[in-house]
């Protein structure tokens, strides 16, 4: 045997062992942020949290959703999956099941129970979640030698990223103020949260109450503080700052949600996470995901044009400038890697559209009970249309298979029926029987986010696309998101860390692309839904 095989299997092992991974990828997806708050707020945020972002990474400043609705739930599968809910099936943050009737909650799982609290709270798995996520692959990647780790305060939120195989996720429930986890990925919680839960943080972070960050009358992005179309947190008499959460947060502490504390303590939980985990310690590549909730409460209950939101952005940036100080501190710098995203945003409250002359309204007051009143004179027959299928959430219309079966109606007559109506009502711009969209006459991108949301037993029958600006009438106050409308859908997505140069472009790309464009940065398989391209301006 000559030398040169030798040689050359050192020249190999010496490439394996530089195999560049980061230590960490951090995912960090920012509920209900929309791409413009990124520059809407640029000249007051620090230089290190999402300035940092934008100066030392890559920035796809076009990026979009490509499914419906816009909500959490089906925007972090789509996220981690690369997938679409007509593949991973998490079509919303609830459902109905279309051959059983049943209503589903996107994370419940009956077959397990609740770790660190009483109650169904903690009965949560990714069971619904049809597809592998990227932490699935980098663990089938890595021979499970490594650890991902979910954690928000909503627990879809940390589920369904962590993905099927995490270590653990963990979230917040409401009335021990504690984080908490499911029996699926363990039987008690470990000593280091029950050590955290008893510190009680949220009540130290709530302890001065909610004032703005800065002189209230600094905060020239937003509307004035009390405004009509505000929504009004737990214990206030008015939407107005100061907002008093000591007293509130000892009667219920979930009251933080809606606060910018929220962040503060997820942010404080991801740190101790990191470090209990010892995660980015090992040889592997770990990952964790990170969801900063509060400011989707906050934009819920104030709007995106409120000081409230403007506030909650200013603080969330110290919070991400802290947490990058710290990786850089635990991990090293250049030794993790950043990607920041969101679910969704969030269009403008009704009121303030009204107060400003843009074009608005409530498209599905009473839509239900009316359909079943317009079909029961037509059929004879009551109770066609579930009228508990959360028409303004879902966009879609669930009918009660059993009573069309049982009646043996004509299913395409009900739906035309139905479609017939919709089409007459002010505020709704297409109504779309899902079993023949393709043929549909609807314009793109709007024909593709609907058809790669059908999935055909989650799915309601007839899918409902209200004019711009068009809210459901469930946001009286402040505001909501669902639609494909670009409020709702364009994103922020940055990258940051190792191997990733500074930059941008500004392609239009999907949520689809993050995960797989992970994957080749990771050198890991693509989840097993994968439909999204790689980032080549980020990869390359
Ligand atoms: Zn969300
Ligand atoms: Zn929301």
């Amino acid at each position: 045997m000559s030398l040169f095989p030798c040689i050359l299997s050192f020249a190999q092992e010496a490439q394996r062992a530089t195999l560049e991974r980061p230590k960490l990828v951090v995912g960090i997806v920012v509920d209900q942020m929309r791409w413009d708050y990124l520059y809407r707020y640029y000249s007051r945020y620090s230089e290190n949290g999402f300035k940092r972002l934008m100066r030392e990474g890559f920035s796809c400043n076009n990026t979009f959703i490509n499914h419906l609705p816009s909500a959490t739930a089906v925007g972090h599968a789509t996220i981690y999956t690369g997938s679409i809910p007509a593949m991973h099936g998490i079509v919303g943050n609830e459902w109905v099941d279309q051959l059983t009737g049943r209503a589903w909650y996107c994370t419940e799982d009956t077959t397990v129970t609740s770790v660190g609290v009483e109650g169904n709270s903690g009965q949560m798995s990714p069971k619904n979640l049809l597809t592998t996520t990227i932490g699935d692959e980098m663990s089938l990647a890595q021979n499970f030698r490594n650890k991902v780790v979910g954690v928000s305060l909503k627990d879809r939120a940390a589920i369904l990223p962590a993905g099927h195989t995490a270590t653990a996720a963990f979230w917040f429930d409401d009335k021990s103020g504690n984080f908490i986890s499911s029996s699926y990925y363990m039987d008690e919680l470990p000593s280091w949260i029950r050590t955290f839960n008893s510190k009680q943080r949220g009540a130290r972070l709530v302890a001065n109450n909610w004032n703005t960050l800065y002189p209230i009358n600094t905060y020239q992005q937003s509307t004035a503080d009390n405004v009509p179309w505000e929504g009004m947190l737990s214990g206030a008499s008015s939407p107005t700052f100061p907002y008093e959460l000591a007293s509130v947060y000892q009667r219920k502490p979930g009251v933080i949600r809606s606060t910018p504390f929220g962040n503060t303590l997820i942010t404080e939980f991801a740190q101790e996470a990191i470090t209990a985990y010892e995660l980015g310690e090992g040889e592997t590549c770990d990952l964790l995901t990170i969801n900063y909730a509060s400011t989707d409460y906050v934009g819920h209950m104030y709007g995106v044009n409120s000081i409230e939101i403007e506030d909650a952005y200013l603080r969330l940036d110290q919070d991400i400038s802290g947490l990058f100080e710290f990786l850089d501190r635990s991990i090293g710098q250049g030794e993790y890697l950043v990607f920041l995203t969101a679910d969704h945003g969030a269009s403008s409250s009704k009121g303030f559209m009204d107060d400003k002359r843009i074009p608005t309204g409530y498209w599905d007051v009473d839509l239900e009970a009316t359909l079943n009143r317009i079909l029961l004179e037509a059929t004879g027959v009551s109770g066609i249309v579930r009228e508990d299928g959360k028409i303004g959430a879902s966009y879609q219309v669930n009918f009660n298979h059993n009573v069309i079966r049982d009646h043996k109606l004509d299913f395409s007559v009900v739906k035309n029926l139905t479609i017939d109506f919709l089409l007459k009502q002010e505020g709704i711009m297409y109504a779309i029987d899902m079993d023949n969209a393709s043929q549909a006459t609807i314009v793109e991108p709007i024909k593709t986010s609907i058809i790669n949301s059908y999935h055909v037993k989650r799915s309601g029958t007839i899918q409902i696309v209200p004019d711009p600006g068009w809210m459901p009438s469930y946001s009286q106050k402040g505001t909501t998101h669902g639609s494909w409308n670009p409020y709702d859908t364009h994103i922020p997505l940055l990258f940051m860390g190792t191997g990733i140069e500074a930059g941008s472009t500004n392609k239009l790309v999907s949520m689809a692309d993050i995960a797989p464009t992970l994957a080749a940065i990771l050198k890991v398989s693509f989840p097993n839904g994968n439909i999204g391209l790689p980032i080549l301006e980020v990869v390359e």
